[in-house]
């Protein structure tokens, strides 16, 4: 925020302080770290004070100090986005505020299928808990041992069942949220159905922080899956496992809760990093899905259903092989092989990523254009084209050629990135599919939303938010 940098008064900090009590704040450099950094470290930040506050009431009051002095807060859950959107600038002029300690489960009812819990809650413990009343909270992503419920709300996460259960935004009744003035909005409602006017809930969750604090949420419970089989198939091109997934879906409908896509390469990474992993097929094939099916009932015949589906695409060419788990180790076995892909990418170089989204008949052609435009731009990169394909979300990797400069290769990250978003534009896609804006993408959405469509964001921005003190310099 470098117009206006100032520092925040001391007397500002001293009445935080008095707020959350010894426990609630951090100003050690060493221990104030980790909430600087991102987890990809391109975003260093600089605060004087970490805040922690215990309760929604503290989190109220310390807003409101904020609110009178105009000082900047950054909202912090688990600090485990990828667009910066969590840390603050390097000016010194914001406050992060964490939720870390608020991880309590207020309550947890089965009968109407409902949890509510406050928001620095990880996400594990959320499904924990649900898992412990015998239900599903079915949001599920690689961080989530680390990341929060309120950061997931707020980036409106996705994930690996967003197919048969939808996004994070998908998955909430209700919002507790502290507002910028630091009045406490009680919309924790359970119920599902609502019509009282405007769906106030929906503009907090995907603000990344910037209209307002999320402290507690009613979340929709589902029955838990009973009987879970998951395939792993060899296929020739992207076309086809776009083909597979429609016929997944008119075979199984919602049975179909993963169906993820990842090209060879992307399996040699992991065979080649990942300790323990194999290749499930006895031959290498171009591309693979992951397809997954479950349901509530145990004998539901998901089994024999998966069968027949993959023997009849099989005879109709659709796939050239496929591998059953037998067991619950082997159906976790392959999910990793997945799951790791991006963890397999580091030892391979730098890689340059987007995370775009397309309607799903056009995703072959996306796939196929990026690959040539950036192949062509960087002789001897690697593009490893993988992701939620049920949901139209590719996640586009460019790894760097086999002994480039790292350096020199990562200087090309806005030039490749404007390439493989113009063409996500030209095929009615979004630029930034499920890992929302931050300080990464905040200049380039402007390429591609309307001049209508930013002014709406702003007008809301400045309706909620008037002082501007809520992220400022993330979104919009
Ligand atoms: P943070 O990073 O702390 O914050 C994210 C944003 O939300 C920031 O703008 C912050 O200011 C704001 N914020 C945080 N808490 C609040 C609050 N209580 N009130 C208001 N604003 C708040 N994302 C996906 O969508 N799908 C994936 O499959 C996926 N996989 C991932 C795998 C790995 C290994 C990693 C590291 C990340 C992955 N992510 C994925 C990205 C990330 O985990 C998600 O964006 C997650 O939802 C962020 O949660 P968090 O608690 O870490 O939020
Ligand atoms: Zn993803």
């Amino acid at each position: 925020m470098s117009e206006a940098a100032k520092p925040v008064p001391s007397a500002v900090l001293e009445r935080i302080r008095e707020i959350v009590g010894p426990e609630g704040w951090i100003s050690d450099a060493g221990a104030m770290h980790p909430y600087l950094v991102d987890r990809r470290e391109l975003y260093h930040g600089r605060a004087p004070m970490v805040v922690r506050p215990a309760s929604t009431d503290e989190v109220s009051r310390v807003v409101g100090v904020c609110a009178e002095s105009a000082t900047a807060i950054v909202p912090q859950g688990g600090n485990t986005g990828l667009c910066g959107g969590a840390v603050p600038h390097d000016d010194g002029s914001e406050i992060v505020l964490s939720l870390s300690r608020m991880e309590r489960v207020r309550e947890v009812d089965a009968v109407n299928d409902t949890i509510t819990v406050e928001a620095g809650c990880i996400l594990a413990d959320v499904q924990a808990a649900a898992a412990e009343a015998d239900r599903l909270f079915p949001l599920s992503l690689g961080a989530e041992g680390s990341c929060r419920i309120g950061g997931n709300l707020s980036t409106n996460a996705g994930g690996t069942a967003v197919l048969r259960y939808g996004t994070a935004r998908d998955l909430v009744l209700g919002l507790e949220v502290v507002l910028a003035d630091g009045r406490v909005w009680d919309g924790l409602r359970a119920l599902r159905k609502d019509n009282t006017g405007y769906d106030l809930k929906q503009l907090f969750l995907g603000a990344e922080g910037t209209l307002g604090i999320i402290t507690a949420a009613v979340l929709k419970l589902f029955p838990r899956p009973r009987e879970v089989q998951v395939a792993f198939a060899g296929l020739a091109s992207a076309a086809d496992a776009v083909a597979l997934f429609s016929r997944a879906r008119a075979a199984a409908g919602d049975a179909v809760t993963g169906f993820e896509l990842l090209p060879r390469i992307g399996l040699e990474f992991v065979l080649a990093h990942i300790p323990g992993s194999r290749d499930p097929l006895a031959a290498p094939h171009p591309w693979y899905v992951l397809v997954e099916l479950s349901g509530p009932g145990a004998g539901d015949g998901l089994g024999a259903l998966l069968e027949e589906f993959l023997a009849a695409a099989a005879d109709d060419g659709l796939l050239q092989d496929a591998a059953i788990a037998a067991s619950e180790a082997q159906a976790r076995a392959l999910w990793r092989l997945r799951e790791d892909l991006a963890e397999a990418q580091v030892p391979e170089g730098a890689s340059i990523k987007h995370d775009i989204s397309v309607p799903l008949p056009r995703i072959p052609e996306f796939i196929a254009r990026a690959a040539k435009a950036t192949t062509r731009a960087i002789p001897g990169s690697r593009p490893i084209a993988f992701g939620h394909i049920g949901d139209g979300n590719v996640h586009f990797n460019l790894s760097q050629p086999p002994g480039a400069d790292r350096g020199a290769f990562l200087a090309e990250w806005s030039r490749i990135n404007r390439m493989v978003h113009d063409l996500a534009a030209e095929l009615g896609g979004s630029i930034s599919a499920e890992h929302g804006l931050g300080q990464l993408k905040r200049e380039e959405i402007l390429r591609y939303k309307s001049a209508v469509e930013m002014e709406l964001m702003r007008t809301l921005k400045r309706a909620l938010d008037p002082k501007g003190i809520m992220n400022p310099g993330k979104v919009v």
